[in-house]
């Protein structure tokens, strides 16, 4: 595994099927291994599972009223249930806690986390965690860019900028919502949410929204065009390389 690896990694957060199918295309039409880190259940889901350039994980949502479940065990119940392979988790709004990362690691035999966010000067790679005595620890993927949070912070949104091409393995969070609505402020997503339930939005009804300039997609594709498609790799397979196998 190359020591500048690169992780695409995917909050599907409820997008509706044509968005994650479009973000699906542009990676498999050039070949580019990805994680995508599920939150319900629908037909594109399927698609991405019969995908090998796609690992799939869980996107577990801890809040309270989570349609995912009343407590922590029935939430991971519900993600087992829709990728019962999944090993690789992000908690929704990095929303954590030992309590959760422990249980995951415990009870529900998930192998990698990538809930932190670390807008580090130097990248910072993968690291382990033990929470329970004797346990096998948790491998830990810090990702260096978010999109939701670019937007609010640095706002880079040119691939060609040294902070995307800096030594280390580089993690991404992105968003197949943010990427189809080229977001760059947050009144986009808004106007969104606005629209209706995000899983029924059409593609049409985006037409009202500004979706020009410099935003979330040029950037992505702007990712894909700059860095060499043989750095590109899932998360999981990438830790495996890391850490050697099961510790
Ligand atoms: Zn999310």
């Amino acid at each position: 595994m190359h020591k500048d690896a690169v992780m695409l990694t995917f909050d599907v957060d409820w997008a509706p099927d044509w968005m994650v199918a479009e973000v699906a295309n542009l990676l498999t039409n050039r070949g580019v291994a990805a994680t995508w880190f599920i939150t319900h259940e629908s037909p594109v889901l399927e698609d991405l599972k019969s995908e090998k350039l796609f690992e799939l994980g869980w996107h577990p949502n801890f809040f309270p009223g989570s349609s995912h479940g009343e407590n922590v065990e029935d939430v991971l119940e519900f993600c087992r249930n829709l990728v019962p392979e999944g090993r690789s988790v992000r908690a929704h709004s990095l929303f954590q806690s030992e309590r959760h990362l422990q249980t995951l690691v415990t009870n529900f035999d998930i192998r990698n986390d990538c809930s932190v966010y670390l807008p580090t000067r130097e990248v910072l790679g993968p690291h382990q965690v033990r929470y329970e005595e004797e346990g096998r620890p948790l491998r830990r993927l810090p990702h260096f860019f978010q999109d939701n949070m670019n937007i609010l912070g640095d706002r880079r949104w040119d691939a060609e900028d040294a902070w995307f091409h800096r030594k280390g393995a580089k993690t991404f969070c992105l968003h197949p919502i943010h990427i189809c609505l080229n977001t760059n402020r947050m009144e986009q997503y808004e106007k969104l949410k606005a629209l209706g339930p995000l899983p029924s939005i059409t593609r049409t009804a985006l037409s009202d929204i500004d979706r020009d300039g410099t935003g979330t997609r040029s950037l992505f594709l702007g990712l894909l065009e700059t860095y060499d498609h043989r750095l590109f790799s899932q998360v999981d397979a990438y830790c495996e390389a890391v850490f050697g196998g099961h510790p």
